[in-house]
This record gives structure tokens, C-alpha cells and sequence, in this order.
């Protein structure tokens, strides 16, 4: 009685498809209803909502994965459901409980099964939760209505053809944060800030910019919307560390791989852009990608080249693999990290 859908799943790319269920709560007088599946993939919102106008809007981005024994599996949601309620704090929205975040997803996932891809694509069903203002509402001032709401598309591997490394640029020209500002919150508002920046990157031949602090503009903070790590030539694992960098979840998984599974040393702090020489090895971490090698970063008319422009470095292909290993299924995971949707 499974339901079948016609995809392909080898050549899915990362688009928008409609899928047969996404889940919606609403909250209002103080108090998240108790949330629902429903069909319609459009949302009837307040034209004064304040997501609409002053940004109170914040999102997530997570996986499901399908095992070789076709199980199907999430990778740390606890992780993004507390960092969406750390977002909602920032913009002084009602957190949405870690709980009913969970089943959420899981609910999303179940029912929308059928567009789970295959084990041995690569491809995942992404999840995409948010949680926005609504409400009539005119002035500058948090929302009276919120909706939380998740909702899912089969998406391809982000490398069809195997870890390429790419190339960056250094921006000086574009923060996408101020020192003190939304930077280590997952908003919009910081990607309506990047958009620029990365047309002009892409413009010039690069594949993202990479953004420095915004404060001093001598440290690396992000790349495009990834984390940033480096690994040393006497192997150590480094990452960057500020207020203004989103915490991602795929950094914070490959700080305890590096230590756990590969025995690196690790640890977070400032990564000088005078400092690159130390690094053999690059890299760019989300979800969406998990690793993407960094080839070289241009500074200031110059490119520094790290392990090779062409081919991804042994360390870094660990990471990922041992990464990608425990995702789908195929390698151990730390206690904790894997929730089956049952
Ligand atoms: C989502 C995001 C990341 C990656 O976080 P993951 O939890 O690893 O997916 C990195 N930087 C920015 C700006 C992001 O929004």
C-alpha cells in the first residue's frame, strides 16, 4: 500500500518539489495549539505580519536519511530544535518546545515517506522548520500570532561527482553581521544580508565569499553560509570562534570526530587571515553539503592554495566520510546523535 512517486532520484538537485504534508502550530494568547498535518503547501498570513516587514522570522535546516536496512533516520534534531528556540530568543519569539519539535519532524517524515530517496543516491529528504510573526500588527514591536511549521523536499547529494574543492574570496567589502548583531542566530535576516555579496563572489568566478569579523576584518568567520575549519600541518583541527558565527551542528559534529574518531587535537578560536600558512587542509561545513573542500581563498588579488585546487585532502575526506558514514547509517554514531522515525 506504500505510496510510489516518480522521481529521479539520481538527479535531484536542491529545489523546491511539493510534497503530500508539511506540519503547522499555531500560537496565540500566550499558547502553541496543538499543531497539525495539512495538504495545502500555502500559507494565509496577515499582509502586517511581522515577518513580512521586520524580519521576526528564524529557520532550520536538517536531513532524513535512509539506511541500508531502509530504516529511516534523523541526525541530531535536539540540536536544531535548541538552536531555533536561541534564535526565537534573539527576536523575542515563543520558543517552540524541544519535544514537539522532534515529533514534529518525525510526523513530517512519516508521512511524506515516500519521498524519502533511496539508500546509495546520496540524496536525503531535507527538512525545513521555521517559526515566523503573524498577526495584524503595524509598529515596531514583536508579533501577537506566530506559526511554526515544517516542511520537507527530496534533495540530490550536493556533490554529484564526488568532494570537489572550490575556490573563495575574502570579502572586504561586505559583512554579513555586526559584532553584537543577529550574526549567531539563524535568520533571514542575515541572508537578505548575503545575497549581495555572494552575487558579486559568484560574479568574479568564485564559488562563495568568505566573511570576516566584523569588527576588525582580520579573522575568518564564515564561508557563504557555512562554518569554516582548518587543519594544520601538524594536524590539529581549528575553528573559528565569535558571537557573530552561526553555531553549526555539521562543525560541531566534525570537532568530535576529528577527536574521537581520528585522534586530531581541536579546538576553537581565531583564525587570523595573516595565518593562513598554517593550514594544509580546508574546508566549509553545513548540512546541506556537509564538507565542501576548499581549494584555495583569494586575498587581496592573491590566491592561497591549501592541500590542492583539484583534489580534496586526506583529512578532510576522513571528516567527511566518517560524517556521511554515521548520517545514513554505515558508521557509528556517538550516543545520542541518531533518532529513528518510527
Ligand atoms: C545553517 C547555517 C550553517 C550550517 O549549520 P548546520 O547546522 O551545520 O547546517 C552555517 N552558517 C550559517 C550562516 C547558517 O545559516
Amino acid at each position: 500500500m506504500t505510496k510510489k512517486v516518480d522521481i529521479d532520484w539520481a538527479n535531484l538537485s536542491f529545489s523546491y518539489m511539493k510534497t503530500d504534508f508539511r506540519y503547522v502550530a499555531k500560537w496565540k494568547d500566550g499558547k502553541w495549539d496543538e499543531g497539525k498535518l495539512v495538504e495545502d503547501n500555502m500559507l494565509t498570513i496577515s499582509e502586517a505580519s511581522t515577518a513580512l516587514h521586520y524580519g521576526q522570522q528564524c529557520f532550520e535546516g536538517l536531513k532524513a536519511y535512509r539506511t541500508k536496512d531502509n530504516k529511516i533516520q534523523l541526525f541530531r534534531p535536539d540540536e536544531n530544535a535548541k538552536r531555533l528556540n536561541r534564535s526565537c530568543d534573539k527576536l523575542l519569539m515563543p520558543n517552540f518546545p524541544v519535544e514537539r519539535f522532534i515529533d514534529a519532524c518525525m510526523q513530517v517524515v512519516k508521512a511524506n515517506e515516500a519521498y524519502v530517496p533511496p539508500y546509495g543516491t546520496g540524496a536525503t529528504l531535507y527538512l525545513r522548520p521555521f517559526l515566523i510573526g503573524v498577526g495584524d500588527n503595524i509598529g515596531v514591536k514583536p508579533a501577537p500570532e506566530y506559526l511554526f511549521c515544517v516542511f520537507c523536499v527530496p534533495v540530490g547529494p550536493y556533490f554529484k561527482g564526488g568532494l570537489t574543492p572550490v575556490n573563495f574570496v575574502i570579502s572586504e567589502s561586505f559583512d554579513r553581521a555586526a559584532p553584537y548583531g543577529t550574526g549567531g542566530a539563524k535568520v533571514g535576516g542575515n541572508y537578505a544580508a548575503s545575497l549581495e555579496a555572494h552575487k558579486v563572489a559568484v560574479d568574479n568566478g568564485f564559488a562563495d565569499c568568505i566573511y570576516l569579523d566584523p569588527k576588525t576584518h582580520t579573522k575568518i568567520e564564515e564561508v557563504g553560509a557555512a562554518n569554516f575549519f582548518g587543519i594544520t600541518h601538524d594536524n590539529k583541527f581549528i575553528t573559528p570562534k565569535s558571537p557573530s558565527i552561526l553555531p553549526s551542528i555539521t562543525k560541531y559534529s566534525l570537532l568530535h570526530i576529528a577527536k574521537e574518531y581520528m585522534n586530531l587535537e581541536t579546538s576553537e578560536g581565531d583564525v587570523l587571515v595573516e595565518d593562513l600558512d598554517q593550514f594544509k587542509e580546508a574546508g566549509a561545513c553545513g548540512t546541506a553539503a556537509v564538507i565542501t573542500p576548499i581549494g584555495g581563498i583569494e586575498y587581496r588579488g592573491k590566491l592561497h592554495v591549501f592541500h590542492s585546487e583539484t583534489e580534496v585532502g586526506p583529512l578532510t575526506r576522513e571528516l567527511y566520510d566518517t560524517l556521511y558514514g554515521i548520517q545514513f547509517g554505515d558508521v557509528k554514531a556517538p550516543e545520542g546523535w541518531i533518532y529513528e522515525v518510527k
